[in-house]
């Protein structure tokens, strides 16, 4: 079994001061796979001085200085996709599929980084002003284990690209992930205290950044409920912060959308990353006119959906993370049938052939109330629910009818009309008509799915504040 003793501070492998134990789980197998230290506050306090006397060796850094930074961090990256991937595969159970896209977006996030800075205007005009965007200092990077690499080297690429150092406190159940990525990163060798990488528990390590009056920002993605109680910690030491948080997003299908073709793309849509992804389209609107055949073309859509093995390249859908996270899952499907939601496939328990490993049968809930825990909450598993509305109008306010507003999907034989009803989603990014990526956009939610935006230009000037110089050029 491995074990994973020593965190990354200052640029060396260290031994960590905390002394709590944690065995990590196979969500195949549920044999103990790993055994690791968790660091603690004094391991939090060491990594923030670590990177604040970097932030003041390296402050100024020239953009050509940390292009090059970068450039290191995707070239070893890169290289080492393929094993990131599977690691991500044994840890976590992301399906292949899924894993190979999260570990090709983090080595492609320091290459898009690189190009944003290569542009990237530092001082503008403004009427009488010189304005300069400063980097902020030191900042906090909190990730959650859903996309461990992903999280981790996209926020690490936009606090290099500002200038800043880094202080990354990744989630505690993707240690294994997070070991190899500081062994890949390390290769960069890049200078002792830029990055340094703590994992322990949220409420010790997480906290003590969170409290740090060194740390000058913090990107967190995660649940809203830490995300809200991140913002008030932060505020006592006016942190800036950009939250990244939970969604309940609608994928809307106007009465005039082609349903053998939509119909394969929501039920992707719901379950992306088994399920276990912010942005997953969890709320299917359909009108009410055509809703048998909704019902039988998504739960057509849903039945061919492999779960099982993750190494499996056929695998659409891999287990849940954890036994915590199968429970949690499995709660929300018997409360789903106890509020009285009608099966129309799926349901309780492991899919036929599973005995054992985090597997959930993907299940699609019919008759729907739009109180019902299972309409409202985020799941976090693949679990949809089908609603209907009557008119356009209605699927507007019902889209718009939660407290999230991270994402939407809408589709419609007319793209006018799919690009109107767009418009007047209350969301942070709105796909019409298919999925795609695009990392160079803004991403991240209206309401409480969070506040700021990650990715690209909106991204990368939240770890950037504007100082305005008057008089610049006004000799005494
Ligand atoms: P989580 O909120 O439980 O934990 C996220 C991170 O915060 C972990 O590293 C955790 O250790 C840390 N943490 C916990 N308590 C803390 C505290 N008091 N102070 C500081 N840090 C603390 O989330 P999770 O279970 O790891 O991930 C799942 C959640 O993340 C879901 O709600 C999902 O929607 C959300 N998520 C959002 C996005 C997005 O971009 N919007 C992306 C992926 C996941």
């Amino acid at each position: 079994m491995e074990t994973i003793d020593t965190i990354y501070i200052n640029g060396a492998f260290v031994a960590p001061h905390g002394q709590e134990m944690q065995t990590l789980v196979d969500p195949v197998t549920e044999a103990p796979a790993a055994r690791i230290v968790l660091a603690d506050e004094v391991d939090a306090r060491r990594a923030i001085a670590a990177a604040s006397s970097a932030y003041h060796a390296l402050r100024g850094s020239s953009r050509t200085q940390r292009m090059e930074w970068l450039q290191r961090l995707y070239e070893v990256v890169a290289a080492a996709e393929e094993e990131l991937s599977m690691q991500m595969v044994e840890e976590y159970g992301g399906p292949l599929r899924t894993s190979t896209a999260t570990a090709k977006r983090a080595a492609a996030s320091f290459a898009a980084a690189r190009t944003l800075l290569a542009d990237y205007a530092f001082e503008r005009q403004i009427a009488s002003a010189k304005v300069v965007m400063e980097p902020l200092g030191v900042v906090g990077l909190i990730t959650p284990w859903n996309a461990n690499y992903g999280f981790i080297c996209s926020k690490l690429s936009m606090a290099i690209a500002a200038g800043s150092t880094a202080v990354i406190k990744p989630s505690e159940l993707s240690a294994r992930q997070t070991a190899l990525l500081t062994r890949v990163l390390h290769r960069a060798d890049l200078p002792p205290g830029l990055f340094n990488i703590v994992t322990g528990r949220g409420d010790t390590v997480g906290a003590e950044i969170v409290r740090h009056p060194d740390i000058a920002k913090i990107s967190f993605t995660g649940s809203t409920a830490v995300g809200k109680a991140i913002a008030r910690g932060a505020v006592d030491t006016m942190k800036r912060v950009t939250l990244e948080l939970g969604g309940k997003s609608p994928t809307i299908l106007l009465d005039d959308a082609d349903f053998a073709k939509a119909m394969p793309l929501a039920a992707l849509a719901a379950t992306m990353n088994s399920g276990q992804a912010c942005l997953a389209g969890s709320r299917l609107l359909v009108p009410r006119a055509r809703l048998r055949e909704a019902e039988e073309s998504i739960v057509a859509a849903f039945d061919a959906l492999r779960v099982g093995d993750p190494r499996d390249p056929a695998t659409a859908i891999g287990p849940m993370v954890t036994h915590t996270q199968y429970e949690r899952v499995q709660g929300y499907i018997r409360r789903g049938i106890e509020d009285g939601a009608r099966l129309l496939t799926g349901g309780p328990g492991r899919p036929d052939g599973l005995a054992r490993g985090y597997f959930v049968r993907p299940t699609v809930f019919g008759s729907v109330h739009k109180d019902m825990a299972i309409a409202r909450e985020e799941i976090f598993g693949p679990v949809l629910v089908l609603m209907s509305y009557d008119g356009e109008e209605q699927a507007i306010q019902m889209a718009n009818d939660t407290i999230y507003g991270l994402h939407a999907y809408v589709f419609s034989a007319d793209i006018a009309r799919a690009n109107r009803v767009a418009d007047r989603i209350v969301a942070g990014r709105v796909f019409i008509n298919g999925l795609y990526d695009e990392p160079a956009a803004p991403f991240g939610g209206f309401k409480q799915s969070g506040l700021g935006r990650e990715f690209g230009i909106f991204g990368f000037e939240q770890y950037l504040e504007p100082k305005a110089l008057l008089g610049h050029e006004h000799p005494l």
